[in-house]
């Protein structure tokens, strides 16, 4: 491998845009030999970068820290033969093209003069102050003399404690790391093999949840390398191959670039190269890589509602992989990080990933903690933007409430303080950073729910209504229907859907599927006082299913009182039949079915003369009281922009909600969308399909055969 290739001089040539460098470093250096032996004017780099990102800081005690650090360094070499100074200097680089403020540089500049050289941390204090001392302080490792094995893990636990109070620590602790994993060929096999342990153990986790994600994904690639050295040649391999798989993006891009200049939306739309790790996972999910897999298009835009219009205008313009689709601007996730996710078909059949945001979330993306500024001066965090930073947002579950303190990392100084000895602490730690980290979840109201990573329709049912949720039946998950069973991901919208008749309960096998102990013990309490219910089967099904079944584990919706009452089967259980969604007043023919039940459909319906046909019975059906009902209809129209949004409006406004959506893709303008849609009352139907065919663009509005596709 070859990860011992950045040095500061080649690190450090001024570019446009400092945000990609990181990246496009971190790549050259994987990919082939750089520039070696110059050792540079390198505080000028420093200076420069950092100059980039805080045009007005103050250069002056940079120098200083710098002079301080080469004299105390002098005579001292890094294994590779180079000035020991240059890793310091690398390491503040990568800190100031992050963006970090000048306290922080100059403790980076610093960080091992107390660990290996005659400066004290009361020549710190005194040269440069408490706050760079008290980082310096931080990253200064325990001696082994005085700790042996246990010096490692007791200065991890140091460390955490010391960033509970600065989160800086950790951000010079990172880029520290990820110097050392580029340089570390000239270790031995072993002991690179040791470090890159702890550096996926322990760094990388770290990494991601300050949100550091440039220095993540490099650190990810140099452990991968040193790791799985034969995956990490064949996904090179791989990328060799492809380079000219760029085309493929680029390509969408153009068409991309386009649609936003033609919509009036100024963006920059950028390739963005997956790196080695992401390849690497891509073809363990997907087998075979197309193009336009290898790397994502990013589109930067100037304000977040600029995000949405965007976002609205590739909908319409492109095939739009629903499934693909995230908000993390509504709902960040836990790390700072704020992009709406999705993915595109053009008209070739390429799908592209798509990220959305700002320049400003951009640069939080890319460097996370590292861009709060001084995260203890207010205006300096408000002035970068941060979410959570001018004011906690609601519904955050208090992990983005105060970034430079995020709530994972409270939880940790909590049980570390139970973990005296070495071992335990060293494991839990491993352990605790391991664990998926925690979701966040929309709710249909708009509010959020963080759950436990591996959480399912029924935590989220539990979280939000409490033991309301017993009457549970299905849930929604973005806009479709979903088995109570399903695992949520994070950014998943979900609407759990409770019966209304209060009779009914959960089923045993609930527990199979709850990862929160509030959903358990309401489980369980419940199942306790109902030992009829806790045998398996017991629920028989009283309710029958109002249209096309919610495909949730055999639980269905109760619709009951909207259905046909059968005379000569008085309590028999009625079922709407899916292929025809009968509405009241249709006139209606039911059959008797298996289980005594009667399935009930539309008297024109072809199914209803193909039972007859085959000899089969029907009964004489009614409707009972007026009452809930589903129903799918077809709207077609011709392709404009909005047109969804505005479908959807007069869905909505009309009181009536969306169970599924199918679009097809434009045919010559015309566009076909399917809806299968649940309104209060049935009566409501005829106002409803009036009101979308009054919707521009809209030529015709029917009752469809066929429920809209899950
Ligand atoms: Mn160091």
């Amino acid at each position: 491998m070859s990860a011992e290739a950045a040095n500061p001089g080649a690190s450090s040539r001024r570019r446009a845009r400092p945000r990609l460098d990181l990246r496009r470093l971190g790549r050259a250096a994987l990919l082939g030999p750089a520039a070696r032996g110059r050792v540079p004017d390198a505080i000028g780099h420093v200076a420069e970068a950092h100059r980039a990102h805080h045009p007005d800081a103050d250069l002056a005690i940079l120098h200083r820290a710098y002079v301080l650090a080469e004299s105390s360094h002098r005579g001292q070499f890094r294994k590779s033969g180079e000035p020991y100074i240059t890793h310091p200097l690398a390491v503040t680089l990568i800190l100031a093209e992050l963006g970090a403020e000048t306290t922080t540089l100059t403790a980076s500049l610093l960080h091992d003069t107390v660990e290996d050289t005659d400066v004290t941390l009361v020549q710190v204090r005194e040269e440069f102050g408490e706050e760079v001392c008290y980082l310096v302080d931080g990253v200064t490792k325990l001696e082994k003399v005085d700790y042996g094995a246990a010096a490692e893990p007791e200065t991890f636990r140091k460390m955490l404690v010391a960033t509970g109070n600065d989160v800086r620590v950790m951000s010079i602790k990172l880029a520290d790391r990820l110097h050392n994993m580029r340089t570390l060929g000239v270790m031995r096999p072993e002991k690179q093999e040791r470090i890159a342990k702890v550096t996926r153990d322990v760094l990388i986790p770290l990494a991601e949840r300050l949100g550091v994600q440039a220095l993540k994904t490099e650190l990810e690639d140099l452990v991968f390398a040193i790791l799985h050295p034969e995956e990490y040649a064949r996904t090179r391999a791989l990328i060799a191959e492809n380079a000219d798989a760029v085309d493929a993006l680029a390509a969408v891009a153009g068409k991309v670039r386009a649609v936003l200049r033609d919509a009036g939306i100024q963006a920059e739309v950028l390739l963005r190269p997956r790196h080695f790790v992401s390849v690497h996972r891509v073809r363990l999910k997907r087998g075979d890589l197309s193009g336009t897999d290898f790397g994502r298009l990013l589109v930067l835009v100037g304000e977040d509602a600029d995000c949405y219009a965007a976002l609205g205008e590739l909908h319409t313009c492109f095939t739009p992989l629903i499934s693909e689709f995230k908000d993390f601007i509504a709902a960040p996730k836990f790390n700072l990080y704020q992009s709406l996710h999705t993915a595109v078909a053009s008209t070739d059949g390429a799908v592209a990933e798509v990220l959305i945001r700002t320049h400003q979330m951009h640069r939080v993306a890319e460097a996370g903690v590292v861009a709060l500024g001084n995260p203890y001066t207010a205006d300096t965090a408000e002035g970068a933007g941060l979410p959570g930073a001018a004011e906690p947002s609601a519904g955050a579950e208090g992990e983005r409430a105060d970034p430079t303190r995020p709530g994972w990392l409270s939880r940790l100084l909590d049980w570390q303080e139970s973990a005296p000895d070495t071992d335990t602490f060293w494991t839990s730690l491993r352990a605790d950073l391991a664990e998926d980290r925690e979701i966040t979840v929309f709710r249909a109201d708009g509010g959020t729910l963080g759950l436990p990573a591996g959480a399912s329709c029924v935590d989220a049912a539990y979280a939000q209504y409490g033991e309301a949720a017993h009457t549970c039946v299905g849930a929604r998950v973005n806009g479709r229907l979903a088995a109570l069973a399903t695992r949520l991901s994070d950014g998943d919208t979900v609407e759990p859907l409770l019966a209304q008749d209060a009779a009914s309960g959960p089923s045993p096998d609930w527990l199979q599927h709850t990862r929160t102990p509030a959903a358990r013990i309401a489980i369980t309490g419940w199942l306790a006082e109902h030992p009829e219910a806790a045998r398996p089967q017991a629920a028989a099904p009283r309710a029958a299913a109002a249209g096309p079944s919610a495909a949730s584990g055999g639980r269905r919706r109760a619709g009951a009182n909207a259905v046909a009452e059968a005379p000569g089967l008085p309590g028999a259980t009625v079922r709407l039949a899916g292929c025809c969604t009968p509405v009241p007043p249709d006139a209606v023919t039911g059959f008797p079915v298996r289980g005594g039940a009667v399935t009930v459909h539309r008297g024109e319906c072809p199914g209803v003369s193909r039972m007859r046909a085959m000899g089969r019975r029907p009964v004489e059906v009614r409707w009972g009281r007026a009452a809930e009902c589903r129903v799918t209809l077809v709207a077609e129209a011709f392709g404009r922009p909005r047109l969804l949004a505005d479908l959807t409006e007069a869905i909505a406004t009309a009181g009536a909600a969306v169970v599924s959506a199918t679009v097809e893709p434009p045919s010559e303008q015309r566009v076909r969308h399917t809806y299968t849609l649940q309104l209060q009352d049935a009566a409501g139907l005829p106002p409803l399909m009036r009101a979308m065919r009054d919707v521009a663009g809209v030529y015709d509005v029917s009752r469809a055969r066929h429920p809209a596709a899950h």
